[in-house]
């Protein structure tokens, strides 16, 4: 406020550059970057790239999204590093963090595989019996098929450990298919990334907004 009545306190300065004021952070967001350390989770079929880096490229990515849209994002992971050094561990302290009080929203990044080569495209799994959990996984889902060019595809049920976990509606996204050789290609890609990254946070942001209205 300072900056403000500096300004109208002084007259005849109308060359003055305003800045503009932060966006308060209305929003918090639990952000986490699937696997890590010793889970390298999927591996891609043609380059073998591990799934838990791009999980973390994508992530922060996302959080940059999140952050210029005025949220205040907590990641469960910022490094390459597991959460502990057992599989038991790492959950006991990625689902504390996907527990912490006051989340508008839970998201868990990941990358699929599947036998078959030509299955590709994102999808958006949501906990199974949750409606907040699948509104958000539809809004997610519908703004990657949109700015994908991709058709037009439903949220999924599933019960998945960072969906079923936290308290907030939550959704687990998976990029793309690292069994897809294309796809394998484009998720490495930075350009690629970052539309991912700019579609997921829009998905996010349009559904903590739409909830707004009916509070
Ligand atoms: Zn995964």
């Amino acid at each position: 406020m300072l900056c403000i009545v500096a300004l109208l306190g002084c007259g005849g300065t109308a060359e003055v550059q305003r800045e503009p004021l932060p966006t308060p952070e209305r929003y918090y967001i639990l952000l986490d970057a699937g696997h890590g350390g010793f889970d390298g989770g999927a591996v891609g079929t043609v380059t073998g790239v591990q799934e838990a880096g791009l999980n973390l490229q994508v992530a922060l990515l996302v959080q940059a999204e999140l952050e210029a849209a005025g949220a205040r994002v907590l990641l469960t992971r910022t490094g390459p590093e597991a959460l502990g050094d057992t599989k038991k561990a790492d959950m006991a302290r990625r689902g504390e963090l996907l527990q912490s009080e006051g989340a508008d929203a839970a998201l868990s990044i990941h990358m699929n595989k599947f036998p078959d080569p030509t299955v590709k495209g994102p999808m958006a799994y949501f906990q199974a019996g949750s409606a907040e959990g699948e509104a958000l996984a539809a809004r997610v889902i519908a703004a990657l098929t949109e700015d994908l060019g991709l058709p037009e595809r439903r949220p999924n049920p599933g019960n998945n450990f960072v969906t079923r976990v936290p308290t907030a509606p939550a959704v687990l996204v998976e990029c793309g298919f690292l069994s897809h050789p294309e796809e394998e290609r484009r998720l490495q890609d930075p350009a690629y990334q970052s539309t991912l990254s700019k579609a997921i946070a829009r998905g996010v942001m349009a559904y903590l907004q739409e909830g707004e209205g009916e509070e």
